[in-house]
C-alpha cells in the first residue's frame, strides 16, 4: 500500500471514555526526519519505497494525522520499584490507532507528542537521545529473536528539552500489536473498576487468545494470566540467554503479551557481570541483570493480584507456578543452542553455571566468548579464547574446555553443522552502550550515518559484516560503566 492510503482504525478507544483521553499531540514547529525504518514498514504492509517520503516529517511528529487517527492517551497505573503509583499514563505519547496487516492488528504511538492529562509534571516530551536508544533497541532485539516493541520513524526537532541539560526534542512512532501494560489491569483493579477490568480482558484475550474468547470471565481472565505468564517466562529467558538488562521493571513497563516494552536505561553486558545495574538511579539494584527473572515474577504476582477479581486464589497459584519451570526450560534450550548442543544431558545445566561462573571470575565479554566459542576446534592451546580471558583463569578455561570436547563428543554432530548452528545462535553485534553513545553523539551533532550503520547491522546481527569489523569489538574500559540515568 501507498503512504496515501494508510487509514487507521482504534479499538482500544472504542472501549470508551474509562481508558484514557483523546487529545491532540503537539507538534514540532521544525520537524527534521531522521529515519524511516522499511522492516516495519513492511510489517504494516506500506510499500518500502514510501521510506522515502518526506510526509514522514509531519506524520512523524502529529502535525499531520493518518487518516483514521483518534489521538488517545492510554491510562494505567502501576507498581514502581515495588511500590503503588496511582498516577502514571500516557504522559507523553498517543495511541493514534492501528493497521490492519498479516492478519495482526499494529499499533501505532506516537511517543514524545506532548502533555496530557497523565503527564504530572513532566513536560510531555522526549529527546533525541533517549528516541535514539528506544528506535535502535527494538531493531537490536528483534533481531536477535526477542519479541519487542520497534519504532516506524524517528524524528528530530530544534525544540530545547530541559534534562540534565538542555537537549534536542524528538518523537518516534512505536508499533506493536498491544500497548497494554500489566498497570493497565492494575488500574481498573484499584479503582474497583470491574466491568472495564472484564472488559479489558475480555479485548485482549479476543486479539491474542482467540481461543479464550467465548469463556466465562473467569476461565477468560484465567487464560490470559496463563498466557502472559509463559510469554513473560520466555520474554526473560531471551534477555537472560542474549545478556539484556531492562533497566526498569516496572509494572507499567510490563507488556501484557511479552513484548520488551518501554525503553530507558537499558544496557547489554559487556563483561558477563550478573549484578550488573544499568540504570543509574537503581541504588538498590533491584533491576540489575540477574535480579530479572524474580522481578519479572514479582511483577506477574502484582498482575495476578489484578486478576483476583475474577480468579481464585488457588488458579492464579496454579498459574504463576508456571513460571519458573517455563523459565528455566526456555533458557536452558537457548543456552544449549549457544553451546552448539543438539542433544539434551543431565550434565548441561551445570556445564553451563560453570562457563557463566568462569566469565563471570574472569570478567570476560560475554558476547565476544560465545562468539569465539563457534570458532572453537578444540585446539589447545584455545588461543582464540584465552585471549579473552586474564592468564590467571587460562588455567579454568582449559579445564572447563576439557568437559566441553567431551560433552561435543557425545554429541556426533558434524562440526561444520555445529559450527554453522552456533554463529546462527550467538550475536557478533549487540546493541553496546558506547556503541549507543557513538551514535548519539554523532546524531547530535547532525550526522546520522552512524546509526544508519548500527540500525542495519543490529537487523542481522549474526552476520560477518567483515567492513564493520569496528562495531563488533569490545568497549574501550571507558565505555564499560557509562551513567545511563531514567531521564529520557
Ligand atoms: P517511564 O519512566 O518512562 O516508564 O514513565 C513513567 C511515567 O511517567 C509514565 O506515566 C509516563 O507517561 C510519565 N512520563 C515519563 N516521562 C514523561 C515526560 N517527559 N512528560 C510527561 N510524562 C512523562
Ligand atoms: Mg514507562
Amino acid at each position: 500500500m501507498k503512504l496515501s492510503e494508510v487509514s487507521l482504525s482504534h479499538h482500544y478507544a472504542d472501549l470508551g471514555d474509562a481508558f484514557g483521553t483523546r487529545i491532540d499531540p503537539t507538534p514540532f514547529e521544525n520537524p527534521r526526519l531522521i529515519h524511516v525504518n522499511p522492516a516495519v514498514l513492511r510489517l504494516l504492509g506500506i510499500n518500502v519505497r514510501e521510506a522515502q517520503n518526506p510526509a514522514w516529517a509531519q506524520l512523524g511528529c502529529g502535525k499531520e494525522l493518518f487518516p483514521g487517527s483518534r489521538p488517545f492517551a492510554m491510562k494505567y497505573t502501576g507498581h514502581q520499584f515495588g511500590v503503588y503509583n496511582p498516577d502514571l499514563g500516557d504522559g507523553r505519547a498517543l495511541l493514534l490507532g492501528e493497521i490492519e496487516h498479516g492478519g495482526a492488528q499494529w499499533e501505532l504511538h506516537l511517543k514524545g507528542a506532548g502533555k496530557t492529562p497523565y503527564s504530572r509534571f513532566g513536560d510531555g516530551r522526549a529527546v533525541l537521545r533517549s528516541t535514539i536508544r528506544e528506535y535502535l533497541a527494538g531493531e537490536a532485539l528483534t533481531g536477535l529473536g526477542i519479541p519487542s516493541t520497534r519504532a516506524l520513524c524517528l524524528v528530530g526537532s530544534d525544540e530545547p528539552v530541559t534534562r540534565e541539560r538542555i537537549e534536542s526534542g524528538a518523537m518516534l512512532i512505536r508499533v506493536a500489536q498491544s500497548h497494554i501494560r500489566f498497570g493497565h489491569f492494575e488500574y481498573f483493579f484499584y479503582t474497583r473498576q470491574l466491568e472495564a477490568l472484564q472488559k479489558l480482558i475480555a479485548f485482549t484475550c479476543n486479539r491474542f487468545l482467540p481461543e479464550a474468547a467465548a469463556l466465562e470471565p473467569a476461565a477468560q481472565a484465567e487464560a490470559l494470566l496463563r498466557h502472559t505468564v509463559r510469554s513473560t517466562a520466555d520474554l526473560v529467558a531471551g534477555w537472560q540467554a542474549v545478556g539484556f538488562a531492562h533497566g526498569v521493571l516496572n509494572t507499567d513497563n510490563m507488556s501484557i503479551i511479552g513484548d520488551t516494552f518501554d525503553y530507558g536505561p537499558y544496557g547489554f553486558l559487556d563483561d558477563y557481570e550478573p549484578g550488573f545495574i544499568c540504570n543509574h538511579s537503581d541504588h538498590t539494584g533491584r533491576y540489575a541483570f540477574e535480579q530479572q527473572p524474580g522481578v519479572a515474577l514479582w511483577n506477574l504476582n502484582a498482575l495476578a493480584h489484578a486478576f483476583s477479581a475474577f480468579v481464585s486464589t488457588e488458579a492464579l497459584r496454579d498459574c504463576l507456578e508456571e513460571f519458573q519451570p517455563h523459565l528455566i526450560d526456555s533458557y536452558a534450550a537457548r543456552m544449549r543452542a549457544k553451546l552448539g548442543l543438539a542433544t539434551e544431558e543431565d550434565g548441561d545445566q551445570q556445564l553451563c553455571a560453570d562457563l557463566l561462573q568462569l566469565l563471570a571470575d574472569a570478567r570476560a565479554d560475554y558476547t565476544l566468548f560465545f562468539r569465539a566459542l563457534a570458532h572453537y576446534r578444540s585446539e589447545r592451546p584455545p588461543a582464540a579464547l584465552e585471549a579473552l580471558l586474564p592468564p590467571a583463569q587460562h588455567g579454568a578455561l582449559g579445564h572447563w574446555l576439557d568437559h566441553y570436547d567431551q560433552r561435543l563428543a557425545r554429541e556426533d554432530s558434524d562440526s561444520r553443522v555445529r559450527d554453522c548452528a552456533m554463529l546462527a545462535a550467538n550475536p557478533k553485534f549487540i546493541l553496546r552502550n558506547y556503541l549507543a553513545q557513538k551514535v548519539i553523539d554523532a546524531a547530535e551533532g547532525g550526522d546520522y550515518r552512524p546509526l544508519q550503520t548500527l540500525f542495519d547491522l543490529l537487523q542481522s546481527p549474526f552476520d560477518e559484516h567483515p567492513e564493520h569489523e569496528v562495531w563488533a569489538a569490545a568497549p574501550p574500559e571507558s565505555g564499560k560503566h557509562l551513567p545511563i540515568s531514567c531521564s529520557s
